[in-house]
């Protein structure tokens, strides 16, 4: 299927072996991958579409791959470099009137009705009048310049960029403009995740590799090296997450060889491993049973992935991939103690927890989250931390991933030694029995931990699963044991005025989760109670400049109906009392039964910063946790009719 889609994203005659890639072939690819819902056909456009790059390629050129895979995810180099799109409204606006001779006011009316300013800006430059005909846009020419844009800082630089902005759509031609304008604003709104693109890559470097040697193969063998390749390819990205690396080795050896040129390495940080929430220690046993398992303190601070170089350089990154070493200057000043000499490079998956200075207790999350985010400085620290590490990934130029917990906390603690206060290792329990779970879990929560966290030890299943969410590590916290399991994470997509005095603000809110496998937004309740009414401002303020018009064409609304939508950005974590079948919301809708599932009494606990909205819970474990109850009510019933 792919291979016939080739036709429509070619750029007939103007595209030729060496040539630079040119823009208006992505915006086409853009707009096919736009007008389809069906996933089998995005992944076609975009598998045919890299195909073409990379036949086209010159030898040795990686950069035209590299450039057009990160124009599709929208970014312009690793999480980790911090490099980000995301122009204000205004801004855009701004260059878009320069660049077209329009007024303000009539593009901001446009936008009004709209909704979408990527359309508007490819509207005012349809209408204008042009004398001649602008040189074509090459994808290079544009990764380039919005590179420019998006490092631009200091004195002027609002106006350097609004220049190069409107330079950038003066050149564009027919459907150019609107997708420049939505990469500026950091949502290309295609519904193409990150992980679509990967397939995509794979796929198209299989059929590369076949057309190049000329082979025939069956449908099967083709449809075998696909899944293969998509296999090894995403693997291999999990373990070194940057195209920077992937993209080059890929084009030099091939997919098969692959997972030999490209390995964790440190410096690079790596998508954590999850785990899944249980609401009962006989739900542990269940699914632990005779295996070999531990647990251990579920610490309440903030995730932290402790890098070490070979040339001693110290990096700290979050859950997302984000360089925090600047937020934490201490941690990173007081880690080499606890390093033992023979230790050189590592990579440790940790827990940074607040604590008081002179007690050495632990504190909650509250605390350590009045920490400055940015430009700390070492002296003005006023809450401390300690780092509680329970993995290690990476030691003396070896990955550990593939080998047992329980060899890789025998390293850790080999590798490191403890400092009161600064740093140590996760306490832990290899008990068995349900009491003495219960006993490691009470103890847990008189020294301010969150609960427990109960991992695979042994075999295959204790290896470390970067980015899953899996079921080899189980949480179990001490408040889940009353309520339906764990806390959820979604996305704030539309809001309710408020009544009487809270006419000025948003009194109640829409949620959603969402599904990455249809990236859609799926609505799931409206929350109102519970909020101070300075709680409502500062949701207020930080939600209101994401209000549209129009609901975005991936929100699955259902029968909601707020007041205003917002673009899906804002994640707040939130518990719930009980889940029920929903004939309003379309939250898991299928997954149990035909109705979607909604939250009964949900409750605001706090906003996830350091979740994206693609982080939000997903309806599978919505679904998951609905079945779990049901079970439970049963289980209850059972037990109310034997008594
Ligand atoms: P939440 O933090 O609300 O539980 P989450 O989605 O951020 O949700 P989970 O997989 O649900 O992450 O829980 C694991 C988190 O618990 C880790 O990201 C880590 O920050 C923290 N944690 C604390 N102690 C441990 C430990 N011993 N092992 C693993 N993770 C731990």
């Amino acid at each position: 299927a792919a291979l016939l889609r080739i036709k429509e994203v070619d750029i007939p005659g103007g595209w030729k072996v060496g040539q630079p890639v040119p823009y208006s072939a992505l915006a086409k690819t853009f707009s096919l991958i736009e007008s389809t819902t069906k996933r089998l056909e995005k992944n076609a456009f975009l598998t045919s579409f890299l195909l073409l790059v990379i036949q086209r390629s010159a030898k040795d050129d990686y950069k035209s791959l590299l450039q057009t895979v990160y124009l599709c995810i929208n970014r312009l180099s690793p999480d980790y470099e911090g490099i980000e799109l995301g122009i204000g409204e205004s801004l855009l606006i701004k260059a878009i009137a320069e660049s077209t001779g329009r007024s303000l006011a009539v593009i901001k009316a446009d936008l009004k009705r709209e909704g979408d300013l990527g359309l508007v800006a490819m509207n005012s430059k349809s209408s204008q009048k042009t004398l001649f005909k602008p040189k074509p846009l090459t994808l290079p020419f544009v990764f380039s310049h919005l590179k420019e844009i998006a490092t631009t800082a200091g004195h002027s630089s609002q106006t350097k960029k609004v220049s190069i902005i409107t330079k950038l759509l003066a050149a564009c031609q027919d459907i150019e403009a609107k997708y420049i304008i939505r990469s500026l604003e950091g949502k290309l709104r295609i519904g193409n995740a990150e992980r679509s693109v990967l397939v995509a890559v794979a796929h198209a470097i299989v059929l590369a590799e076949k057309e190049k040697a000329n082979k025939r193969w069956s449908n099967e063998k083709l449809a075998k090296r696909l899944e293969e390749a998509t296999l090894t390819i995403k693997s291999v990205y999990s373990e070194l997450p940057t195209y920077d690396q992937v993209i080059p080795a890929l084009l030099e050896v091939g997919i098969d060889r692959l997972k030999e040129k490209c390995k964790l390495t440190p410096g690079v940080p790596l998508k954590p491993m999850l785990a899944k929430p249980t609401k009962a220690i006989g739900e542990v046993l269940d699914r632990f049973e005779n295996q070999h398992f531990t647990c251990e303190y579920k610490y309440d601070g903030e995730r932290a992935q402790v890098h070490k170089l070979e040339d001693g350089t110290v990096g700290v990154f979050s859950r997302n991939s984000e360089d925090m070493s600047k937020k934490y200057p201490d941690l990173v000043h007081q880690l080499p103690k606890s390093i033992k000499e023979s230790t050189k490079s590592f990579v440790l998956d940790a827990e940074a927890v607040a604590i008081d200075r002179r007690t050495k207790k632990l504190m909650p999350f509250q605390e350590l989250s009045r920490r400055k985010r940015k430009d700390v400085k070492v002296e003005d620290i006023q809450v401390r931390v300690c780092l509680f590490a329970f993995d290690i990934l990476y030691l003396n130029g070896e990955p550990l991933l593939r080998k047992p917990l329980s060899e890789r906390r025998k390293l850790l603690r080999e590798a490191f030694q403890p400092i009161p206060g600064e740093f140590d290792f996760a306490k832990s329990s290899d008990g068995e029995s349900t009491e003495e779970i219960q006993t490691f879990l009470e103890e847990s929560v008189k020294d301010g931990c969150e609960g427990l966290m109960v991992k695979m030890l042994d075999s295959e299943a204790s290896f470390y699963e970067p980015s899953r969410r899996s079921v080899n590590w189980l949480k179990l916290k001490k408040d889940y044991l009353a309520g339906v399991g764990d806390s959820l994470d979604l996305v704030v997509v539309g809001g309710y005025y408020g009544k009487g005095k809270r006419t000025n603000v948003y009194g109640a809110f829409l949620l959603a989760c969402y599904d990455d496998d249809s990236e859609e937004y799926q609505t799931i309740c409206k929350i109102g109670t519970g909020f101070s009414d300075e709680m409502l401002q500062s949701h207020y303020k930080e939600l209101q400049p994401l209000e549209m018009e129009k609901v975005r064409g991936d929100v699955r609304v259902g029968g909601a109906k707020p007041d205003v939508w917002f673009e899906p950005k804002i994640v707040w974590e939130v518990l719930t009392a009980d889940l029920s079948l929903s004939p309003i919301y379309t939250a898991a809708q299928g997954l149990v039964e035909e109705r979607g599932i909604s939250l009964r009494f949900p409750r605001f606990l706090r906003v996830r910063e350091d979740k994206n909205a693609d982080d939000a819970t997903g309806p599978q474990q919505i679904a998951e946790m609905y079945q779990r109850q049901a079970l439970a009510h049963k289980d209850s019933k059972k037990k109310g009719g034997d008594d």
